[in-house]
């Protein structure tokens, strides 16, 4: 069962990604096993693991985190989650850190220079089904950037899909249109505030 650690690992700048995070991510809690990064199928091209870049958040490197590529090459595949023995959001980290790297202007000096434009396609997925489809964004970074270790990563695919974290398929959220005229209008108010 996961567990909490007594920490004093309580920076700035961990205090603002917990606090930037959606949900509790249980930052603090971290063991710093390595399990996630030895799990992580992006692992070969991020700067720093997982692992690392959670010492790094611990530590108060906010200029090194927000520049790294690592979470730009999270394919928000869940399993470092499914495998982390402390509960951590990890896939939620990733993104708040996205997120804040975007905020901040880190993201056009980020290393990993297709990863502004992989998140894109996120984005495009949820404008058009309303929701993240995670086997389409794992199928496009392989083809993309590793062709040759596409197939390599089919039992891991096998398995997820076996655990039902993977659909085969993009599927809606009712009431799509709703979102779209809601992300219409948000432009609409960005655009006025631009000029
Ligand atoms: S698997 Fe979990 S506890 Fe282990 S290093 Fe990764 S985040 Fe920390
Ligand atoms: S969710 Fe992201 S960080 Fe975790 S294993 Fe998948 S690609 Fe790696």
């Amino acid at each position: 069962m996961a567990t909490s650690t007594s920490t004093s690992r309580t920076s700035d700048f961990f205090r603002e990604v917990v606090a930037e995070c959606p949900v509790d991510p249980r930052l603090e809690a971290c063991l710093q096993c390595g399990t996630c990064g030895g799990s992580c199928p992006s692992g070969p091209d991020m700067d720093h693991t997982p692992r690392t870049l959670f010492a790094m958040i611990a530590a108060g490197m906010r200029d090194a985190v927000l520049r790294s590529n690592t979470p730009w090459y999270c394919v928000s595949c869940y399993y470092c989650m499914e495998r982390c023995p402390q509960e951590i959001r990890i896939t939620d980290v990733m993104y708040t850190l996205k997120r804040m790297a975007i905020k901040a202007g880190y993201s056009a000096q980020t290393t990993a220079p297709k990863g502004p434009g992989f998140a894109q396609t996120f984005v495009d997925h949820v404008e058009n089904y309303g929701r993240s489809f995670e086997l389409g964004l794992i199928t496009r970074y392989y083809l993309n950037h590793r062709p040759l270790d596409a197939l390599k990563m089919a039992p891991l695919g096998m398995g997820l899909l076996k655990r039902r974290r993977l659909d085969l398929s993009p599927r809606p959220i009712r009431q799509i249109e709703q979102l779209k005229a809601i992300l219409d209008k948000a432009r609409e108010i960005d655009a006025a505030h631009a000029v």
